[in-house]
């Protein structure tokens, strides 16, 4: 398997508090993770550090075999690899659909606005938002919003999408439609790593569940031996409260 980021004893203080302890943890080509775990566990931190909009504190980040905290290493074309999906969409709100996913395109890959155009079209179509291009993200629910974020992350064509609690923000109703599209993407191959608080979703998509605890991770196997078999008291007391 090749793996596409690598961490190895990476840790993260803010002040006094240690939020990551010592975190070894990689990613397949190909692989969906699932990072599960109590709120105020580290999972947020670990994907921030992941994508350095956190900086760490120790350790080594390895993306295709490169230690990307070297200082030499271009952290903007490592950050334009992977995609981010956050809780709070973050769309531009005074741009409309198709302009939140030309942008970047246009800015960070310098591509011409019509093939930035194509690309996000191509990527609003596999969400299902290509009838709202000219929408405003307040004309949106937040379901359809988003889906244009991750069809804004898509239109960079990242290595890895790293979503964030991508379904926590919304409405019961508007879950559903969000998660059908990454289980459709995580079909087609895409690297992602996901924290959620949807066990339904760990369980039938993910390749590997991480179950993070007090900053470290306490456990992580297949959704298999996590939800049926946890080794770790700690997983089953959590297991228990979430399900
Ligand atoms: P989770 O996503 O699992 O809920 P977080 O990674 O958001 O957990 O937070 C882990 C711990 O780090 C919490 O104690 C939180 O208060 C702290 N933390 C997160 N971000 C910051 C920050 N920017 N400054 C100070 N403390 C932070
Ligand atoms: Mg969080």
């Amino acid at each position: 398997m090749e793996k596409i980021i690598e961490i190895q004893h990476l840790s993260k203080s803010f002040g006094a508090n240690e939020v990551l302890k010592d975190i070894d943890f990689s990613v397949d080509k190909g692989e969906v993770v699932c990072i599960i775990g109590s709120s105020g566990s580290g999972k947020s931190t670990l994907l921030r550090c992941i994508n350095l909009l956190e900086k760490p504190s120790g350790g080594q980040i390895i993306y295709k075999g490169e230690n990307i905290l070297d200082d030499q290493h271009d952290v903007y074309k490592y950050r334009q690899k992977l995609g981010m999906v956050f809780q709070q969409f973050n769309l531009f709100n005074n741009h409309n659909v198709l302009s939140n996913c030309m942008v970047g395109q246009i800015k960070l890959l310098k591509r011409s606005k019509a093939e930035a155009e194509e690309v996000a079209m191509k990527y609003l179509r596999v969400v299902g938002m290509d009838q709202y291009i000219n929408a405003k993200p307040r004309q949106l629910s937040g379901g359809q919003k988003q889906r244009v974020a991750i069809a804004r992350a898509l239109s960079m064509e990242p290595d890895v999408m790293l979503f964030d609690e991508p379904t926590s923000a919304l409405d019961p109703e508007m879950v559903g439609e969000v998660l059908k599209v990454m289980k459709e993407l995580a079909d087609s191959g895409l690297t992602m790593l996901v924290v959620t608080h949807e066990m339904g979703f760990a369980k039938e998509v993910s390749d590997r569940v991480v179950f993070m605890d007090k900053g470290v991770i306490a456990e992580e196997g297949s959704p298999e031996q996590i939800f049926n078999r946890p080794n770790q008291e700690r997983t089953r007391e959590f297991l228990k409260r979430t399900l």
